[in-house]
């Protein structure tokens, strides 16, 4: 049995004393599958080694921005460098500039860039400026969809028809909720019967492209065309929000699948290699309302410093000198048809989404397009199932709703092993033999 007297325990008691809940970001507290969280000490490749010295194969990445694996020779090298050069200025610096060449000049529509230090600084940049230069205030996004801790998107759809929001968490004012109308994913009538009805009002359209926050859901063609359409005949920017995707599915992210072009675009997790960075960009016109060209205010002490734009830089360069999309694709496909071999051993009907090498496995027949449908996944047989794997060595995101990222440190060999242990994982948990759960 693990999570039982171990150092993780140990720092977790200490840590909810001082931390609240214990942990810096709920998302990795354990709280949807039961236990403790793992508390790590290091990390090479795809590898996550714990405060006990248990090893594991990471299908984390941190939440994403390790597509290379960690600590890539090249990246630690340029971090090592920097740090004994300088790590931050609160001034200009040139490795800001190569950044914002670098994306400006590989993805399409992203004239200018503004660089900030997470996903959530991004999404929220983006909104104010959507508002700032359209001079309106509402703003649509999808159930299901995250986008960082910003008060506008962090409320829930109301009731029935009602389509304008009520607060998901206490301390969001009504009337920061009353501007947020939350759609259905993949739901394009729903968004059309909203802009014939608020149209003049509507600054933003907010989406991921392919959502991976209610677990791994691509949108529609369709879908993406038509809100594409909406935005254009009704004055509103289109937001795709490519924090997680950017770089990620392609190094143009979702816009590049789709051939779409958002007016503005956000990106995180990838974009600083391990360190936090997060940007907004889009079209000239539109960047050059922001501060100090423009009026739009939006500032950070950190903001572009050296020490984490290397590592995004560098990360970013390796991208384009050896992409790795193509065996991205092999390895996640490869995951893909064992896991479908493992459903089908265990005489179920789940349901496998999947784009590049982001992946989820839902416990219940599917489709699954939008928010509704994910939410009925057996929940308690993921959380077992978790578990299971987390004994055999395999760190899932604990939760049901995020997506499994491959990185290009996996090997065939790894997908094989993972594929091999969830079969017994698998079968495992629906014996319902719940191991390490529910002490956390
Ligand atoms: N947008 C999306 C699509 C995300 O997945 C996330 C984080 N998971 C964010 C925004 C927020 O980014 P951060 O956690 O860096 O603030």
């Amino acid at each position: 049995m693990v999570q039982k007297e171990t150092r993780s325990r140990e720092l977790f008691e200490r840590a909810r004393r001082v931390i609240p809940g214990g942990v810096n970001s709920p998302a990795r507290a354990f709280g949807a599958v039961g236990g403790v969280p793992i508390f790590f000490a290091g990390a090479s490749g795809n590898r996550l080694v714990d405060v006990d010295d248990r090893e594991y194969v990471d299908y984390v990445g941190s939440w994403g921005p390790f597509i290379l694996g960690h600590q890539h020779p090249r990246v630690v090298e340029v971090l090592l460098r920097q740090v004994e050069t300088a790590t931050s200025f609160g001034a200009p610096c040139r490795q800001e500039v190569e950044l914002a060449e670098l994306v400006t000049g590989a993805i399409d529509g992203v004239d200018m860039l503004r660089l900030v230090s997470s996903g959530t600084e991004a999404t929220m940049s983006a909104l104010r400026v959507a508002r700032g230069f359209t001079g309106r205030n509402r703003v649509v996004k999808f159930a299901g969809c995250y986008h960082g801790h910003g008060d506008s998107f962090l409320i829930s759809a109301g009731s029935g028809l009602l389509t304008h929001g009520v607060p998901s968490s206490p301390g969001i004012t009504p009337g920061t909720a009353a501007d947020t109308l939350i759609a259905d994913y993949n739901d394009l009538d729903g968004v059309r019967a909203i802009f014939e009805t608020e149209g003049e009002e509507i600054a933003a359209v907010f989406v991921e492209p392919i959502a991976g926050n209610m677990g791994v859901v691509p949108s529609t063609r369709e879908f993406l065309e038509g809100l594409r359409e909406l935005c254009t005949e009704h004055g509103a920017l289109l937001i795709f929000d490519e924090v997680m995707t950017g770089f990620r599915v392609a190094f143009g992210g979702a816009a590049e699948i789709y051939g779409i072009r958002p007016d503005l675009v956000t990106y995180g997790k990838i974009i600083g290699g391990g360190l936090p960075v997060g940007a907004y960009g889009g079209k000239k016109e539109v960047m050059e309302i922001v501060s100090p060209i423009g009026p739009v205010y939006q500032a950070g002490t950190l903001s572009g410093n050296p020490l984490a734009v290397a590592a995004g830089l560098e990360t970013l360069r390796i991208l384009r000198e050896e992409p790795p999309y193509d065996r991205l694709e092999e390895l996640g496909a490869r995951l893909e048809a064992g896991l479908r071999r493992v459903t089908a051993e265990a005489g179920e009907e789940w349901t496998i989404n999947r784009q590049g090498s982001m992946i989820t496995l839902f416990f219940m027949p599917g489709p699954v397009t939008g928010y509704a449908e994910a939410t009925l996944s057996d929940t308690e047989l993921f959380g077992r199932f978790f578990h299971e794997m987390l004994e055999r060595g395999e760190y899932l995101p604990p939760s049901q709703f995020e997506s499994w990222f491959i990185s290009a440190a996996h090997t065939v060999e790894d997908i094989d092993r993972t594929i091999e242990r969830a079969a017994s994982a698998v079968s495992a948990a629906v014996r319902g033999e719940r191991r390490g759960v529910g002490a956390g």
